[in-house]
């Protein structure tokens, strides 16, 4: 097992895509978002895709079974022999069971945000389709003239809404925040205080990573 790979930890809505980009830039280590695969899948109409959508839209999560066969066929791109780092994997003690056969994790970053703090900010948050940046009509717009990548064109998540972030929180609580113990136990998790400017957040992470 060569390759060592870094987990971004946290709550929905914590900043985990908005800070994955900046660290991607600084350590080039590939994003791999199992939100993202799977809503990949369901806009391709894929077997996986067909069985994840009602989890999604629920606020449940997809069976690790689905998420662990996607996460190996994943790890074996050519992007990904040195590593890469992990936005909403895993979510589960199977899943970093699993995780923990397939490749060394050095660090576990962990963006804390308080409950109250979550529904405010994923009701409001945006895309840019063209390059994945994450903006919120609030915290964080998109310029006038769009997103730097000059490709804009605005995307907002099915499951960003009210009724379905509340279950997506309890969830989080109930079968994935034990997975912050299972971490602390083997030393690699770093937490990270999430409500605070966004540059701030990174350079914290930075030196995390050192
Ligand atoms: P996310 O984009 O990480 O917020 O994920 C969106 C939705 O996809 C979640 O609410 C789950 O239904 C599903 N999902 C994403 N990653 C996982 C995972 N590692 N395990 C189970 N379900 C997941």
């Amino acid at each position: 097992m060569d390759m060592s790979s870094i987990v971004l930890f946290g709550p929905p809505g914590a900043g985990k895509g908005t800070q994955a980009a900046r660290i991607m830039e600084a350590t080039g280590l590939p994003q791999v978002s199992t939100g993202d695969m799977l809503r990949a899948a369901v806009k391709a109409n894929t077997a996986t895709g067909i069985e994840a959508k009602g989890y999604m839209d629920a606020g449940n999560l997809v069976p690790d079974e689905v998420i662990i066969n996607l996460i190996k066929d994943r790890i074996l791109e050519d992007d990904a022999v040195n590593g890469v780092m992990f936005d909403g994997f895993p979510r589960t003690i199977p899943q970093a069971e699993a995780l923990s056969q397939i490749t060394e994790v050095t660090h576990v970053i962990a963006i804390e945000v308080p409950d109250e703090k979550i529904v405010g900010r994923i009701c409001g948050r945006y895309s840019c389709a063209g390059c994945g940046m994450v903006y919120h009509d609030t915290f964080n717009p998109v310029s006038s003239s769009g997103c730097d990548c000059g490709n804009w064109q605005e995307k907002r998540r099915a499951d960003d809404n009210a009724e379905t972030v509340q279950s997506r929180l309890d969830t989080y609580h109930q079968q994935t925040s034990p997975l912050a113990d299972w971490y602390l136990e083997k030393g690699i998790f770093h937490p990270i205080d999430g409500d605070r400017a966004i540059d701030e957040i990174t350079g914290d992470i930075l030196v995390a990573l050192e």
